[in-house]
């Protein structure tokens, strides 16, 4: 993974609210295969970095590179197509319909309805939901919801996943329930990039760390490098 291809580039990229500096100078390399996990407090810019690679935002500076092309100009939907996917932080679940309804809806780019059924299938024994397929995802568990909603963030077999605050709000069982699925769905070859601040979470999982802070990259390394640096401890602590 150490040098595999980037898949994704951020070079140089800011984006300013008004007067805010939300995010300055960022340069990012995500590699194929790679868990890399992006921290820091809260405010720090890490949301707003993955709505600009997912479109919701365009940069105010600088350059957006996935698979060596870049993002400019493309729509959200094509992102979606060439395979980038995200769960965001606030549920993205349609809380009306059953789990197999909004599992329907996430994989609709699967075209045969043999293939969807199968697919289906396959999402709900592995996300374990199967028990649960006809029922409405509003009397769904947090951790039950955000399980189906990284189901539907896999639905479309992306090449590049984004996770925002993926076990916020869990118990310890549902936390390393999603981490084993998170490590499964690596290990399935997609690639990555988590967004948390439980620092026990990002050591069970991340290859690779970076370190946000007032909109900057703070700091970068293994999850080793990154827990001894004491400049990191101290924004931290300093929360
Ligand atoms: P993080 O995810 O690291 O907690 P965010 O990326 O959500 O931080 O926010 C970074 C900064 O940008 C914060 O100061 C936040 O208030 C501000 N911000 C985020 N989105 C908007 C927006 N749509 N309009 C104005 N300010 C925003
Ligand atoms: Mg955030």
């Amino acid at each position: 993974v150490q040098n595999s291809e980037p898949i994704l580039k951020l070079s140089n990229v800011g984006k300013s609210f008004g007067g805010l500096r939300a995010v300055d100078e960022v340069d990012l390399v995500i590699r194929k295969g790679e868990l890399h996990c992006l921290i820091g407090p809260n405010g720090a810019g890490k949301s707003t970095i993955f709505k600009m690679i997912m479109g919701i935002f365009d940069p105010s500076d600088g350059q957006i590179l996935y698979k060596g092309k870049s993002l400019a100009h493309m729509k959200k939907w094509d992102r979606f197509k060439e395979g980038i996917s995200i769960k965001m932080q606030v549920p993205g679940v349609f809380g009306d319909l059953t789990v197999y309804e909004n599992l329907r809806i996430a994989a609709q780019r699967t075209y045969s309805k043999k293939a969807l059924e199968e697919k289906i299938n396959y999402l709900l024994e592995e996300f374990n939901l199967t028990h649960l397929k006809g029922e409405t995802v509003n009397n769904l568990s947090h951790g039950q919801q955000q399980s189906l909603e990284m189901g539907m963030a896999i639905a479309n077999d992306p090449t590049l996943l984004l996770l925002d605050e993926p076990v916020a709000g869990m118990g310890p069982e549902e936390t390393q329930f999603i981490s084993n699925l998170i490590k499964k769905i690596n290990n399935n070859g997609i690639t990555i990039l988590f967004i948390d601040h439980d620092m026990e979470f990002v050591r069970s999982l991340a290859q690779q760390v970076t370190v946000l802070h007032l909109g900057k990259k703070f700091a970068e390394g293994t999850i080793e490098d990154i827990e001894n640096n004491e400049k990191v401890v101290e924004i931290y602590l300093g929360q």
